[in-house]
């Protein structure tokens, strides 16, 4: 089955841009299949941005036009704006133009208990030059000389308007280097090439539906089990955002398990993730999580810390749930093939993709009893 829906997706369906025709082909087939094992499935509908490209251009391009204007403060304001939306509070992302996506959520017939909600996000990204296999080497660094340059230049800017003279050039220097990456962000909007993501993550989404249709008929008898496949998670992890939004005060308690991109390397349980700064994940998940990898050595999944990116985690986390997200990593710890071309089925592993479903399987049964609905 786990081939079946990465054919499907990635291969029939393929590019599944945020917010596009085939980010909604995605989520009618994955509903179809939930439907057809009995889930009570709903759509969600909701807009978001397509892209997070405009958004981080106009927030890189801020301290230059600071620069122009001499206001320090301003410079200031547009570091503050970045890092609100880097975890994931909406500021100036509201006004930008939005498209439709929708979120699946489809619950278990007989659920009762314990709150568990599997997720995974159903969109593909655009490739990006900073994804090419030389350059991906070096996204953390480039990523972090990103921050330093946009809480920088409004500290250069300020010892410019007190000292002036030489200063206004230094404080020049940071808001050049944000050009250049607002340079490689415009070059992702013109190529406008979305990837077929079987591994980001066609691979998540079949893993949860594997789940799924293991526990059709014999789900533990005190969970409550809610799958949960989003949109827009590529363009700023928006389809979680609303779930949280509209459902949240349902799920108080429940255990978010988060897979991403788990079809290729080595299967990771993350302690934390967040790229600036490092939220940590749930304890109480992230304890039965190390119980399961103890239990089962066999699945050889290991635990680490992922902050190259946002996952669908980073919301629920950042809100105060519980959550945790499952990737695999290449020795070098990166994602085999992410936000580029080669991310085709022929790249993913399903023996991966097979040892993550083992897992969270394993993990649902350790899930009983240790969370408490509310009542
Ligand atoms: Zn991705």
């Amino acid at each position: 089955m786990i081939e079946k829906h990465l054919h499907e997706l990635a291969g029939v369906i393929g590019a599944r841009g945020s917010a596009t025709l085939g980010e909604k082909r995605a989520a009618d087939y994955a509903a179809g299949q939930l439907a057809q094992w009995g889930y009570q499935v709903a759509m969600q509908p909701f807009r978001a941005l397509t892209t997070f490209s405009w958004l981080y251009i106009t927030l890189y391009l801020w301290p230059l036009l600071g620069w122009f204007l001499g206001w320090w403060w301003f410079s200031l304001l547009g570091a503050v704006l970045f890092f609100l939306e880097l975890n994931t509070v909406e500021t100036i992302s509201r006004f930008f133009p939005k498209g439709s996506s929708q979120n699946v959520i489809a619950r278990h017939p007989e659920g009762n208990g314990s709150q568990v909600v599997l997720v995974a996000h159903l969109d593909s990204s655009k490739a990006g030059l900073n994804f090419s296999p030389k350059m991906v080497k070096n996204f953390r660094v480039s990523f972090l000389a990103m921050v330093g340059s946009m809480f920088v230049a409004p500290l250069l800017l300020l010892m410019a308007s007190i000292y002036g003279g030489a200063w206004y050039y230094v404080a020049l220097i940071p808001c050049l280097y944000l050009l250049t990456i607002c340079a490689t962000l415009l070059h992702r909007e013109i190529w406008n090439f979305y990837t077929p993501g079987a591994n980001d993550n066609a691979s998540g989404v079949a893993a949860v539906l594997a789940v799924a249709e293991r526990v059709k008929e014999n789900l533990p008898s005190d969970i409550d089990l809610t799958v949960l496949l989003t949109g827009c998670e590529e363009s700023g992890t928006y389809g979680m955002s609303r779930f949280l939004d509209a459902k949240g005060s349902e799920y108080r308690d429940a255990w978010f398990i988060n897979l991403d991109n788990i079809g290729r390397g080595t299967v990771h349980y993350m302690a934390g993730e967040g790229m600036f700064p490092v939220h940590k994940s749930s304890p109480e998940i992230l304890s039965a999580c190390q119980a399961v990898a103890a239990a089962r050595p066999d699945l050889a999944v290991r635990q680490g810390v992922y902050n190259l990116l946002s996952t669908d985690a980073l919301p629920a986390l950042r809100r105060g749930y519980q959550a945790i997200s499952f990737l695999s990593l290449d020795d070098e710890g990166l994602l085999p093939n992410w936000h580029w071309p080669t991310d085709t089925v022929a790249n993913v592993d399903v023996a991966t993709v097979e040892k993550a479903v083992e897992f969270v399987s394993e993990l649902l049964q350790t899930v009983s009893g240790s969370t408490k609905k509310k009542s």
